[in-house]
């Protein structure tokens, strides 16, 4: 691995991000990821090989289907950008160490997949979550962690369910989707319950930094739910790029708090 730039593989997330486009569009969809062909969903045109080449096709065609015109979202090309980067840091980060690069962006593979399925249907497939979650064990098994993996998948998927339970009380009104709870629990089995922690924190700071000043606009359906979903994915990847920092000057800014100067 160490032979290759890491810019190597930010270029190869480009074209999985491509792919990872196919999975967002199709897999709510019940179609198949790999027949048909990609094709424009305004004129159902197939796509030629050099449609597919990832954010320059986009810019190329200025956004818009050669055939009928019809608007291509940008949200191709930042999907696809979206997944270079997380390559790019990946290889950067793994330093050489096959294991923990193959972790890395599988999750952070999932993790774009899930967020933006959950905008879009408000639903986190089994289908993406399940794999994940064996891959994720196996994964952390063979970094010699299986036992932090598993109490991780256990802490995420009984912690939420908990907290599930406890907010469908007290909100009269299911707090949680059955989803998130999977979700939770994959998220251990690639992270451990050290790492897991972090980012649920993270998530609940992000939840809430978003959800607030929606909440505040409209009165009516205030209690409306915001899916949780992409406030999960955005703190699991937040904590596994800064996590040791947060940790840290998290630890800091207690002790600085509690003890005196
Ligand atoms: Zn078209």
């Amino acid at each position: 691995m160490d032979i290759l730039p890491d810019g190597f593989f930010g270029i190869i997330g480009l074209f999985i991000g491509s792919f990872l486009n196919v999975c967002i569009y199709r897999i709510p969809r019940k179609e198949s990821l790999v027949w048909p062909g990609s094709h424009c969903p305004g004129c159902g045109r197939p796509l030629k090989v050099i449609d597919l080449v990832p954010v320059l096709s986009y810019l190329f065609l200025r956004g818009k289907c050669r055939t009928c015109g019809a608007r291509i979202s940008p949200r191709y090309p930042i999907v696809e950008l979206i997944t270079g980067a997380a390559f790019f840091w990946s290889a950067q980060s793994a330093g050489g160490d096959v294991a923990v690069f193959a972790g890395n962006i599988l999750l952070l593979s999932g993790l774009i997949v899930i967020t933006f399925i959950d905008l879009d249907h408000w639903i986190i497939p089994d289908k993406v979550v399940f794999p994940l979650a064996a891959a994720g064990f196996i994964i952390s098994w063979i970094r010699g962690m299986p036992a932090e993996a598993a109490m991780g998948a256990a802490l995420g998927f009984f912690g939420f369910y908990a907290i599930a339970i406890i907010g469908t009380v007290l909100m009269k009104k299911e707090a949680m989707g059955g989803g998130d709870i999977k979700l939770a629990g994959m998220l251990g089995c690639f992270m451990g319950w050290k790492l897991l922690l972090t980012a649920l924190f993270l998530s609940f700071l992000i939840g809430s930094i978003v959800s607030l000043p929606m909440l505040l606009r409209r009165k009516r359906g205030a209690r409306d739910p915001i899916p949780f979903g992409p406030m999960m994915a955005a703190g699991a990847a937040l904590a596994l790029i800064k996590g040791g920092e947060i940790l840290s000057w998290y630890g800091d800014f207690i002790a600085g708090a509690i003890l005196p100067k």
